[in-house]
């Protein structure tokens, strides 16, 4: 089905120069840019991205508990706390420095960017991955600098959130309606 997601490349693609692989990769793919800018984010802007809400930080919180004891460091702190310092740091990463922004289209856009994206931690992001070929950040490593993971890039996650997404970063007429030259071949 064709659908349409949101992408950041985060602060540390954009210093890094990756904006065109990682364009290259999804447009490889067939995948299709309708909506592209740049852009600091503001405070209000990364909060809209990024909602503080109880529900998320506590999953966060979940999480980030048990790779703690995978990792046999051993944590007291309530999960929503956790998570509310994760999120926090998220906000701090977002506004730290420019993003790129797109609005990617395609046949089951949502699931083959996050296929393409990888795993959350870059250290086990699978190797043919964006974020396991251009990285290898690691909570441990994050949560001893205390800062966000560096994993390049978000992509939205169901089509619920990538409508809402879409909305907090474009207006609906920055979204361009167009063909790409292949795709009969693809699609027909
Ligand atoms: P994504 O969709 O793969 O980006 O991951 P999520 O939506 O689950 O999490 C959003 C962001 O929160 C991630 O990109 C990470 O920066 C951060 N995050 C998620 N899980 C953890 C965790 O277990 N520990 C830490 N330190 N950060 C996390
Ligand atoms: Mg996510």
């Amino acid at each position: 089905m064709m659908e349409r997601t949101l992408v950041l490349i985060k602060p540390d693609g954009v210093y890094r120069s990756l904006i065109g692989k990682i364009i290259s990769t999804m447009e490889d793919a067939g995948l299709k840019v309708v909506g592209m800018k740049m852009v600091r984010p503001d405070k209000k802007l990364a909060e809209q991205h990024y909602i503080p809400d109880e529900n998320w930080m506590r999953e966060i919180g979940d999480k980030t508990k048990a790779t703690y004891k995978d990792q046999g460091v051993s944590n007291n702190e309530e999960p929503v706390e956790i998570g509310r310092r994760v999120w926090m740091q998220l906000i701090d990463y977002l506004m730290s420095g420019p993003v790129a922004v797109m609005v990617v289209e395609g046949n089951d856009a949502i699931f083959v960017v996050r296929k393409l994206v990888g795993a959350t931690e870059p250290r086990k992001a699978d190797p043919g991955s964006i974020r396991g070929r251009l990285s290898s950040d690691s909570y441990a490593l994050a949560d001893g600098k205390h800062r966000a993971v560096k994993n390049l890039i978000h992509a939205s996650d169901a089509p619920e959130t990538a409508k809402r997404e879409i909305s907090v970063w474009f207006k609906p007429e920055e979204l361009i309606k167009y063909s790409r030259s292949d795709e009969s071949a693809q699609y027909d």
